[in-house]
């Protein structure tokens, strides 16, 4: 347990905790670790991997105990040692420069991401310039705009930014966005475009990950019974930023904590009702971590609020299953 908390006087007053489900670790986060430890298997410690793997401290320590080495570029990896790529996905001059060096790399690139990639080559194929809807600065971001040329992509943050988009109405356009978004903010940004850009090209359904979009239904499912809605998740995690969004949105407050000794017990006075989600790359140890903590300060009635079923799983590279 992680710093557990003081026994409160107010223990008698009982706590309703509303679990989202779907919560945490979605398939792709699922399957970049389990490249990690395969790895570490086949090839023995140490294995680099560029970037965090996923958006999640406990992960990366957990990972890092087992003889993972976090790097941030490749020139830090020696040249015979295994190097992992992150699950957010990487420019394509990353793996370029992996093979003009000969190493030995394993891509833990979602499949979903790398689905946005491939659309975004047919996009430049077919001539259209690419409006991509993403936060700056975010490594999927980072990956998907190097995926094309400098200049054949023009990032859009927010609403606002499609009215200053230099490009007239007839040009050949097309829009893709990444996978951890605001289903409701990409939804008005996308309006906007076809508003301005009639002819513009979208993919047949918004690129917008299943597991990011299930997460943000299930916060909608409970919120509105919730007097505060606790989200799990890293600072730098945009689906996990987005869950606490969509609580405030509908009025509840939202908070965003990486573990059960980030709560303030101040928060619970008069909370009846508090809902609990974790975002995808955040583990559900940390979310029994949170339980147990909330136990020691109230009775906890625990219902879990269910918005979805996900049966979804990815393949391992090649690589690691011959
Ligand atoms: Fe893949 Fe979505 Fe998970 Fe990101 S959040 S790793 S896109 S499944």
């Amino acid at each position: 347990m992680n710093a557990p908390f003081q026994e409160s006087p107010a223990k008698a007053r009982p706590l309703n905790l509303l679990i989202a489900a779907p919560r945490g670790f979605c398939a792709g986060v699922d399957r970049a670790i389990e490249i990690v430890e395969k790895a570490l298997e086949r090839f023995g410690a140490p294995v680099y991997v560029r970037h965090e793997i996923v958006h999640n401290k406990y992960v990366v320590e957990g990972l890092k105990a087992k003889g993972a080495i976090f790097v941030k570029e490749l020139d830090e990896v020696p040249a015979d040692a295994p190097v992992v790529f992150s699950a957010h996905g990487v420019p394509k001059s990353v793996p370029a420069e992996a093979q003009r060096r000969k190493m030995i790399y394993l891509d833990a690139t979602c499949p979903l991401v790398s689905k946005v990639h491939r659309q975004a080559e047919r996009q430049i194929e077919k001539g259209r310039h690419i409006i991509f809807i993403g936060h700056e600065g975010h490594p999927e971001v980072i990956g998907t705009m190097g995926q094309v040329e400098p200049g054949q992509m023009t990032l859009v943050e927010h609403i606002e930014d499609v009215d200053k988009l230099p490009f007239e109405s007839d040009e050949p356009l097309a829009y893709l966005t990444q996978t951890t978004l605001s289903v409701d903010d990409t939804r008005e940004v996308i309006a906007a475009l076809e508003w301005r850009y009639p002819k513009i090209h979208g993919p047949k359904a918004e690129d917008i990950c299943y597991a990011t979009s299930n997460r943000q239904t299930a916060v909608k499912d409970l919120a509105p019974a919730c007097d505060l809605v606790l989200v799990i998740g890293a600072p730098n995690s945009s689906n996990s930023l987005r869950l606490v969004e969509v609580s405030e949105r509908l009025g509840t407050p939202g908070k965003l904590v990486q573990r059960a000794s980030d709560i303030d017990p101040a928060w619970l006075e008069g909370v009846d009702t508090l809902g609990l989600t974790a975002g995808a790359s955040a583990p559900e140890v940390l979310v029994r971590e949170v339980v147990d903590a909330l136990r020691q300060l109230r009775e906890v009635h625990e219902t879990t609020v269910t918005a979805a079923e996900e049966k979804m799983v990815f393949k391992l590279p090649r690589q690691l299953t011959e």
